[in-house]
């Protein structure tokens, strides 16, 4: 079964890096994935998932929610402001805060509305223009707004290149965290989580080595 096998391996990169097994929260990436795919984990018992667009989520959580109890959402795309409002309704963590004037909506939103999602500020560790993020020499600044606004900023996400060795990233991503005083680290995928447990990742976001290739088609 993908997902105790995922499990599995989380359990021995904590125990490989003297690391609590607790200390790691997998997040099962569930976009594009069929229906049943999604349904057969949540079977298995496995609550926490990941979405990267708002619209997806709002279509196919609801009705899950409604069958299974304690479904946490995170997400890992891309947040429109004009989006903000929904996403604070469907997610527990959003893990793209990328700009300053969404941290000024999402301030706004949380003092309407009482509460707000636990929030990690995205940082493009590769400097990539066609990626998001806040890039790693602006971070430190970007925290310290943050906090200004009372956002319940948890930590720190990345999205390695493609083509380099993500560990690079994954070590940028903790020192800037350890220097702010911030104790999560998203990052890790299929491909590379347990480097990035090695390295310190207390949310590792894993799509298709549990559910299997995405069809886009
Ligand atoms: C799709 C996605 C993942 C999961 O990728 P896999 O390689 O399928 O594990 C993780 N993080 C983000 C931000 C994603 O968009």
């Amino acid at each position: 079964m993908a997902l105790t096998d995922i499990q599995e391996r989380i359990a021995v990169a904590c125990d490989e890096a003297g690391r609590a097994q607790d200390s790691v929260t997998l997040i099962a990436v569930s976009k594009v994935q069929p229906d049943a795919r999604v349904e057969a984990v949540l079977e298995q018992g496995h609550r926490c998932f990941g979405e990267n667009r708002v619209q997806e989520a709002a279509g196919k959580w609801p009705g899950f929610r409604e069958r299974f109890d304690g479904v946490e959402l995170h997400l890992i795309g891309p947040l429109q402001t004009n989006k903000a409002r929904q996403a604070f309704d469907l997610f527990q963590a959003i893990h793209s805060l990328d700009r300053p004037k969404l941290a000024k909506t999402l301030a706004r939103l949380a003092q309407e509305e009482g509460h707000c999602p636990d929030l990690f500020i995205q940082v493009n560790t590769g400097e990539e223009d066609q990626k998001a993020g806040v890039m790693p020499g602006q971070t430190d600044d970007f925290v310290a707004e943050c906090r200004r606004l009372d956002l319940p900023v948890k930590g720190l996400m990345c999205i390695p290149p493609v083509d380099e060795e993500p560990s690079l990233h994954f070590a940028l991503l903790g020192k800037i965290a350890a220097r702010n005083g911030l104790t999560g680290l998203s990052m890790g995928m299929s491909g590379d989580f347990e480097r990035a447990i090695a390295l310190g990742a207390t949310h590792v976001r894993v799509g298709s080595a549990i559910f299997g290739e995405r069809d886009y088609g």
